[in-house]
């Protein structure tokens, strides 16, 4: 059962099984990437292309290398919230080995064009690392055709349990990959064992050591069977429907600071912002009061917030079990909160 999940995971993002790695999450599948390709086909000088975007995940991991003398250079942003494709050219170098980009951005809810991305990479010799933990759960995803070398994503953000997420691998990266130094040595990830000598196992056991998560595993391979049930087109465009009418009910309220495009083109349903003058966690309090849960605070992206000039944000987000009443609740939610802290303060 454990090998179907791989075999329906890989599938959901077009990919072979023999490609497919289990992880705790897409924390832990960058965490392995760096690290093993640190010890094998990166050396001091190198250099790692990431946005400003980056969930801490897809930022700490590959800064770490640069106690091994290769540096992380940080991309900014375009006027659409995207990465900027010519700041990335620009900074492509013949020491660029990896470029790593969030696929959509956990703050803002925009979409980068992994494509466009992934030709910049590859013509000047690159591998391309996706962080897909906020993609792969809302759209149809081919790896193929996206032309990234390394898709992580989270089982629990595409209601699989927590614990639960996989990487998909190009072939050239599984080529790299199935030689590459383990990031966790011990059982299950061996071909033979002497007191002498180790020889490691090739993909995908190479990097599963120890018991894994196999319920939960088991588990995100049902997950996929019940997206692709109610089919990914269907997902994101019943997602597309709740992105335009959730910028449209907000964007217009003066107390309201909106963070991100207000276009809901390309941006999955997430609104991130503040009300002027009331912290974040407040915000998240009042909504709590009327039954709305929203996140609150940096989001694992401090570097984003920085340059944003905030501290802190709350964050609305919906997925296919949300509709148009829930985002009438939402609102209402904010407005409660607006004459709570009016009023608190008046
Ligand atoms: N990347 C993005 C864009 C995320 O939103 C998250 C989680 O919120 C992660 C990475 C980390 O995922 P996990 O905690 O499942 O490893």
């Amino acid at each position: 059962m454990y090998e179907e999940a791989r075999e329906k995971v890989a599938a959901f993002v077009g990919g072979a099984p023999s490609n497919t790695i289990f992880f705790r999450g897409t924390t832990e599948a960058v965490n392995t990437t760096a690290s093993s390709l640190s010890k094998s086909l990166l050396k001091r000088g190198d250099e790692i292309l990431v946005s400003i975007a980056e969930h801490h995940s897809n930022f700490l991991p590959w800064r770490a290398l640069g106690k091994q003398g290769i540096r992380t250079r940080v991309v900014k942003l375009n006027s659409d919230y995207e990465v900027d494709y010519d700041a990335l050219s620009g900074s492509i170098t013949k020491n660029t080995r990896v470029i790593a980009l969030t696929h959509s951005s956990n703050v803002l809810g925009t979409r980068n064009n992994i494509k466009a991305v992934s030709r910049i990479a590859h013509d000047h010799g690159a591998l391309l690392f996706v962080d897909g933990a906020q993609s792969v759960p809302h759209m149809k995803t081919d790896i193929k055709s996206l032309g990234a070398d390394f898709l992580a994503f989270s089982g629990h953000k595409m209601l699989a349990p927590s614990g639960t997420g996989a990487m998909v691998m190009s072939d050239a990266a599984a080529e790299i990959m199935k030689n590459a130094e383990p990031f966790q040595y011990g059982g299950g990830m061996i071909k033979s064992v002497s007191l002498k000598r180790e020889e490691f196992a090739g993909l995908p056991s190479r990097f599963e050591a120890g018991t894994m998560n196999i319920e939960g595993t088991i588990a995100m391979g049902n997950a996929v069977d019940y997206l692709n049930r109610i089919g990914m087109e269907n997902v994101e465009e019943h997602e597309a429907k709740l992105s335009r009418r959730m910028l449209s009910l907000i964007k217009d309220n003066d107390n309201v600071e909106l963070y991100g495009p207000v276009s809901s083109k390309n941006k999955l349903p997430l609104v991130s912002f503040n009300i002027r003058g009331v912290h974040s966690h407040d915000t998240a309090a009042l909504l709590d009061q009327r039954g709305v849960a929203v996140r609150a605070g940096h989001h694992c992206a401090q570097p984003l917030m920085d340059y944003l000039g905030i501290k802190s944000s709350a964050r609305a987000s919906a997925y296919i079990y949300n509709d148009y009443e829930d985002l009438d609740v939402l609102m209402e939610s904010i407005d409660y909160a607006i004459r709570k802290i009016g009023r608190k303060n008046g």
